[in-house]
């Protein structure tokens, strides 16, 4: 796939690597790239879960290494990514989210990367970490019929309740402020590392996304991606 043109206009085939804390809005930052781009979205969790929902062998053994909230093996997401790259949809780009995450999967992406001739486009999406905890720490749900509200975003017609059901609305236990300032410790504590090898070979775009719309933070992206 050497030198092939792209349609998204990125010159050369680039691939896309995406890193932002839970909340920071990156699932969002992702579907517009891949819209705006036409290229595949490639998410190794993703991709662990269709093996855990397929219930085999290697399903059942993800599960187990997920549910204990700790990472699969670097082999096993290096193959997959490795298997997924090749595939044609892949041939004028994509964006992966979530791997890299760990340094020896980000010197693989490398070795994976250089041969095929794909250049890559690392992207840091910061948010102000207050600003996560208020948002994530805004969403409720109906008990009942599962309705997700946010209390600032998307509130219920009548404060704490369900729209649908009128039952009291709750708090997940995963989105209470103690526990969303531990995903984002153990997110900082997991990314670290890999951030660190792309800064210090220059790869490294910070964009900051804790004030502008995501359409806006789309733009910004697609800038850093279309530059050479
Ligand atoms: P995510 O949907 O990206 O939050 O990933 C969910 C879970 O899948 C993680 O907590 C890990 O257990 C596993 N996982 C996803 N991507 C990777 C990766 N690149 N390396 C190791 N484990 C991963």
């Amino acid at each position: 796939m050497n030198g092939l043109g792209n349609p998204a206009g990125c010159g050369p085939v680039s691939a896309i690597v995406l890193f932002g804390p839970p909340g920071s809005g990156k699932g969002t930052q992702a579907q517009f790239l891949r819209e705006a781009l036409a290229i595949p979205h490639i998410s190794t969790g993703d991709m662990l879960r269709e093996h855990i929902q397929a219930e085999d062998d290697l399903g059942r053994e993800i599960k187990a290494v997920m549910a204990a909230g700790q990472l699969v093996s670097d082999a096993l997401v290096i193959r997959m990514v490795e298997e997924r790259i090749d595939r044609p949809d892949c041939q004028h780009g994509f964006i992966l989210d979530g791997f890299p995450r760990t340094l020896p999967q980000a010197v693989e992406l490398d070795g994976l990367l250089g041969p095929r001739g794909i250049g890559q486009k690392v992207i840091h999406l910061k948010v102000d970490y207050n600003k996560i905890v208020n948002r994530l720490t805004g969403r409720r749900q109906c008990p009942q019929c599962g309705t997700l509200y946010n209390i600032r975003l998307k509130p219920p017609i009548i404060p704490g309740r369900c729209d649908m059901e009128g039952a009291r609305l709750m708090v997940r236990d995963d989105d209470k402020e103690q526990v969303i300032r531990q995903r984002l410790a153990a997110y900082d504590a997991q990314t670290k590392p890999v951030l660190d090898h792309f800064r210090s070979l220059g790869r490294l775009n910070d964009i900051e996304g804790s004030e502008a719309s995501p359409k806006v933070l789309a733009e910004q992206i697609i800038q850093v991606v279309r530059a050479r």
